[in-house]
Formats: structure tokens, C-alpha cells, sequence
């Protein structure tokens, strides 16, 4: 079912800008209209600067008027499957709180998660 959006994941840890860390993280972002947009995570010496890959994929697609995402793949260079941080959580169910979460470690093993039951309980203003 997301075997395009896996591949492409894995592909994104190209764009990583990471020279810190070295570790890459690539994302490939669905939106309900079936666009993709990709991230990858950019570093900055100011470490809190860094930004996350799935924040910018998010970015990305928001400011091209695209706010309803359908899943994001998340692939990165650790042995374990890589979750997103809690600041990608909330800034993601801020748009699509039942989109698939798929953490990627190859193209055949991947795991798919429910975003609302990474985070349950997000913070809103009402
Ligand atoms: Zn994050």
C-alpha cells in the first residue's frame, strides 16, 4: 500500500543536512490528495535550531495549500525504527490526527502506526 511512499523515505536522507549528528532522517510526506512532499532534517550549530525532517515535509505542504495529510514514512540511519519526536507529533496532529505513521528501516521492514495513538492527548486552544 505505501511501498512508493517507503522507497521514497529512504531516498530523502539524501537531502539531510546533518553535519553535527550524522544522523540522517528522510521523510516522505502523503497528503490526501495523493501529492508527496519530502524532508530531511537540517541541522544547525545552535543545536536547538535543528529542524526536524517531518516538520519540514510538513512546511512544505502546508505552504503549498496542502493540509490534510494521509501518512508520512520516516526513515533514518539507526538500527531502530525511528519515532517522531514529541514536537512533530503535536505539530502533525495539528492537521491530520488519524494519518498513518510508517517508521521505515528498508524497503520491507516497516512498521505503521495510528499518529492519534503516538499522541493521544494534543494540545489545543478550546
Ligand atoms: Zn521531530
Amino acid at each position: 500500500m505505501y511501498e512508493k511512499l517507503i522507497s521514497e523515505s529512504l531516498k530523502a536522507k539524501r537531502f539531510s543536512h546533518s553535519p553535527y549528528s550524522k544522523f540522517r532522517v528522510g521523510v516522505a510526506l502523503l497528503t490526501n490528495k495523493g501529492k508527496i512532499y519530502y524532508g530531511a532534517n537540517v541541522e544547525c550549530s545552535s543545536y536547538s535550531l535543528t529542524i526536524c525532517a517531518e516538520r519540514v515535509a510538513a512546511v512544505k505542504a502546508i505552504t503549498d495549500r496542502q493540509k490534510k495529510f494521509k501518512a508520512v514514512a520516516i526513515s533514518s540511519d539507526s538500527s531502530e525504527f525511528a519515532f517522531p519526536c514529541g514536537a512533530c507529533r503535536q505539530f502533525l496532529s495539528e492537521f491530520s490526527d488519524n494519518m498513518d505513521v510508517i517508521l521505515v528501516k528498508s524497503k520491507t521492514k516497516y512498521q505503521i502506526y495510528k499518529l492519534q495513538n503516538l499522541f493521544p492527548h494534543k494540545f489545543k486552544l478550546k
